[in-house]
């Protein structure tokens, strides 16, 4: 049996000194109960908890960790680039080296930004966007994140059009109602908002492929209205590819969609799961930032030497041939599994699946926005996760979040997560 008598411990220390006892809420296991594992090391696609227990992962660090923890040329280049230095604060050619490759990866990006997180990225895309057109308002989709800056702490207000209300304490009213909140997949509301307001609108920012309402992919058509609408009302569209980036594909969901945004932003992938984000578009929005222009962003650690020399070597892993391939072959089958196993136990469920990213919804109806999301069962999902959990399986600890696939999970880890699955199906059917 489990024991977690170490993480429960290191837990109430936690709490002494942290708020909350972690760093980031999700950590603390809320949605599903229990103690959160504190963690004292990972490789490949296994995880190991300070009670040594070993888990496989499909966490992977919240999505950065496509080639699985600590690969080889990522910590190499780690270790070498401390070496030289931990951060300079001038500039170095490795993130002219990061950025060409970026850009080399996205034809839509032309000029980076190198920041510290997605939070960041989004942020300052959103600045730019305003800045650059002069308007204020802006348009993001119920259910998605984009980080945790102001403006994007934002739910709709009662009515379609009405403005937005903030999601947070803190977060000014003034400034959450210049964010609209329309439903996902929907681009009829889209079309309206933008024939009342588009004048006033700056940008419409998006999760390609939504990953954060648990992962939902953009319905046919989606993406490609979005980007005929903005470009009719003179707003820019941003995509937030913070997960979707060098994950669904090299060259992100723009790539495997075919839609071309005018912003896109970058995360912890870039990082290879360093403190890493960006943002990107065409020279003639990116050359309003400081230094050439006048929209303002900076950050002393930003572009720091540790971070792109391990950005490097993870796109390097992700640009040997049959990465995606292999990625595709291995979500497949653990989706086919956890669907088998859920017929078998008569669990109803709907899986959503974009490549490497998939959630498993505990609901019967097809899921398309986050209403609809909604209506899972997180109870059910909550009992699955500690389930799997019980059986060495390291699940993402809320119904509304994707299990990430990496290269290093082997088909061996696949077999042995479905046959978990297929017990704690079966256990809760019979609850
Ligand atoms: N955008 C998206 C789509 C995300 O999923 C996240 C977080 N996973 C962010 C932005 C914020 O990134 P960070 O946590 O690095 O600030």
């Amino acid at each position: 049996m489990k024991q977690v008598t170490r993480s429960r411990r290191a837990f109430a220390e936690a709490r002494k000194v942290l708020a909350g006892g972690v760093n980031s809420p999700v950590r603390a296991f809320k949605a599903v109960g229990g103690t959160p594992l504190f963690i004292e090391s990972a490789r490949g696609a296994r995880i190991t908890d300070v009670d040594g227990n070993s888990y496989v992962d499909y966490v992977g660090s919240w999505g950065p960790l496509i080639a699985g923890h600590a690969p080889a040329p990522v910590v190499r280049a780690v270790a070498e680039a401390a070496r030289r230095g931990t951060s300079y604060g001038a500039p170095t050619e490795l993130e002219t080296a990061l950025a060409r490759e970026v850009c080399r990866a996205f034809p839509a990006i032309e000029r980076v930004r190198l920041v510290n997180s997605g939070t960041e990225a989004a942020m300052s895309a959103v600045r730019l966007a305003r800045g650059v057109t002069r308007r204020d308002r802006i348009v993001k989709f119920d259910g998605g994140y984009h980080g945790h800056a102001d403006s994007m702490l934002v739910r709709a207000g009662s009515g379609a059009l009405t403005f937005g209300v903030p999601t947070s304490p803190g977060v000014p009213a003034a400034l959450a109602e210049l964010t609209f909140t329309l439903p996902y997949n929907d681009l009829r509301a889209v079309r309206e908002l933008c024939e009342r307001h588009g004048g006033e609108i700056a940008a419409v920012i998006v999760e390609p492929v939504a990953g954060n309402m648990g992962v939902v992919p953009p319905a046919p058509g989606f993406l490609e209205g979005l980007r005929e609408v903005t470009r009719r009302h003179g707003i820019l569209l941003i995509f937030d590819e913070v997960i979707t980036g060098f994950r669904v594909a090299y060259g992100g969901a723009q790539a495997l969609y075919k839609v071309r945004p005018d912003l896109t932003v970058l995360g912890k992938i870039i990082g290879g799961g360093l403190p890493v984000g960006a943002y990107g578009g065409p020279e003639r929005i990116m050359g309003q930032l400081a230094p050439d222009g006048p929209v303002y962003q900076a950050g002393t650690l930003s572009g720091n030497p540790l971070a792109m020399s391990a950005g490097l070597a993870m796109l390097a892993i992700l640009r040997k041939a049959g990465t995606y391939a292999a990625l595709e072959r291995k979500a497949d089958a653990l989706a086919r599994g956890l669907l088998v196993a859920a017929n078998a136990a008569g669990v109803p469920v709907t899986l959503n699946r974009v490549g490497s990213m998939m959630t498993l919804f505990f609901a019967e109806r097809p899921v398309t926005d986050c209403a609809s999301a909604n209506h899972s069962d997180t109870q059910r999902y909550a009992r699955f996760f500690r389930g799997m959990l019980d059986r060495w399986i390291y699940l993402p600890p809320a119904q509304f979040e994707a299990f990430f696939v990496s290269t290093a999970h082997t088909y061996g880890e696949i077999e042995r997560t479905v046959r978990a699955a297929h017990q704690v199906l079966a256990e809760i059917a019979k609850a």
